[in-house]
């Protein structure tokens, strides 16, 4: 296997307008791949290095990322991954309202992380065509809410039937865990993934405005399988190459501690639970991140929750990974901010064993 740290990057939003209105104070400056916070009215400041630190602030400036520049530095290297066999995942974190679906999905024009890497999946497909390769992909995009896993890609009308029916993960000797019953289409084109894309995002957003916020508190995952097959001939005998990539790409629940609003008894469920996968992910991050500083080797906690548990490979594991930390420049953020940048540091110590995932029959 190559080992690999986990690639982290932080990306700083603009201003919302309600903050433009407040005359907000920007507390959040980026430098190379630093990101400092300096609290107001004080002389100290907290730096942070990353992989990369990406300004989104203003889009005047000349060092504004863009979306397709965050993409090229934090998911492209991904791609590049995957069509050498390996697992891919990228994950975003970050409090609610600080650009993480913006990063991983995009709104409308302004395409982010998933429409690119699919467009360009079938790209490299193409490409790789001409040197006897078929690539075969399939996806799958489903939610955990309230430690609940639901299917996004389920039609209307099997909707109906399955109604509240939450999927079991099961785990399979050698494959590991996988989500039983979850529905995976072949995708021939990325218009067939957007159709899908489409059809999930309009189940995520449906199910929000049915309850409180669900968005927030819910964790979407875009999977998808890519099977790439070799085949050669030579001295008459046929041979089949295949190498196959699992690829996770996360928008986590919203980071920040919803105290406030765990009034009644059916909120205080729902961000128990929320909490419950959040928790775990980082008690996983912090006991990898000190297996990397010890000899030891700790317990990790994978089972703990639904969403550490099938991504256990992408944590430490078989997989090359990315995450992606999204932040609030203003002033009033600052402490989840902080928050933010402490945990994505610790993310930074991580380190996977990534390995081919190949077969070859004759
Ligand atoms: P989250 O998913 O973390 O809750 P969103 O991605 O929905 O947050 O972002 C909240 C709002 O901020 C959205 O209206 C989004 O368009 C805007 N936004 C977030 N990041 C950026 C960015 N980098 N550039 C422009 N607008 C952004
Ligand atoms: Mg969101």
């Amino acid at each position: 296997g190559e080992d690999s740290a986990v690639t982290v990057a932080i990306r700083v939003r603009p201003l919302n307008s309600r903050e433009q209105k407040m005359k907000a104070k920007t507390v959040v400056s980026v430098s190379g791949q630093e990101t400092t916070v300096h609290p107001p009215h004080s002389q100290q400041k907290f730096s942070f290095s990353f992989d990369f630190s990406f300004w989104s602030c203003d889009a005047q400036d000349g060092c504004y990322a863009s979306q397709e520049t965050v993409y090229e530095s934090l998911a492209r290297p991904l791609l590049d991954k995957v069509f050498q066999g390996y697992n891919a995942c990228l994950f975003a974190y970050g409090q609610t309202g600080s650009g993480k679906s913006y990063t991983m999905m995009g709104y409308n024009e302004d395409a982010g992380i998933i429409p690119r890497f699919c467009e360009e999946i079938f790209l490299k497909a193409a490409e790789v065509k001409e040197d006897n390769v078929t690539c075969h992909i399939e996806m799958s995009y489903f939610e955990v809410y309230n430690e609940k896993l639901h299917d996004l890609l389920t039609s209307d009308k099997e909707k109906n039937k399955t109604k509240k029916t939450a999927l079991r993960i099961r785990e399979h000797p050698e494959l590991g865990p996988y989500v039983a019953g979850l529905s995976a289409y072949v995708a021939g084109s990325f218009a067939d993934v957007q159709a899908w894309l489409e059809l999930g995002n309009k189940q995520r957003a449906t199910a929000a405005t049915g309850m409180n916020d669900k968005s927030s508190r819910s964790h979407s995952v875009f999977a998808m399988v890519a099977t790439q097959t070799k085949r050669e001939t030579s001295d008459g005998e046929s041979l089949t190459h295949t190498m196959r990539s699992h690829v996770n790409l996360v928008d986590l629940a919203g980071s920040e501690r919803s105290s406030s609003a765990q009034t009644s008894g059916m909120r205080l469920k729902e961000g128990a639970s929320i909490n419950r996968s959040l928790m775990t992910l980082g008690k996983v991050i912090s006991a990898l991140s000190e297996a990397t500083q010890s000899k030891k080797k700790p317990f990790i906690p994978y089972r703990d929750s639904l969403l550490t548990w099938l991504l256990k490979e992408s944590l430490g594991g078989n997989s090359k990974t990315a995450m992606l930390a999204t932040v609030s420049p203003a002033a009033v953020n600052l402490e989840e901010t902080l928050s933010t940048l402490r945990y994505a540091k610790q993310a930074r110590s991580i380190i996977n064993v990534a390995k081919v995932n190949e077969d070859s029959n004759t």
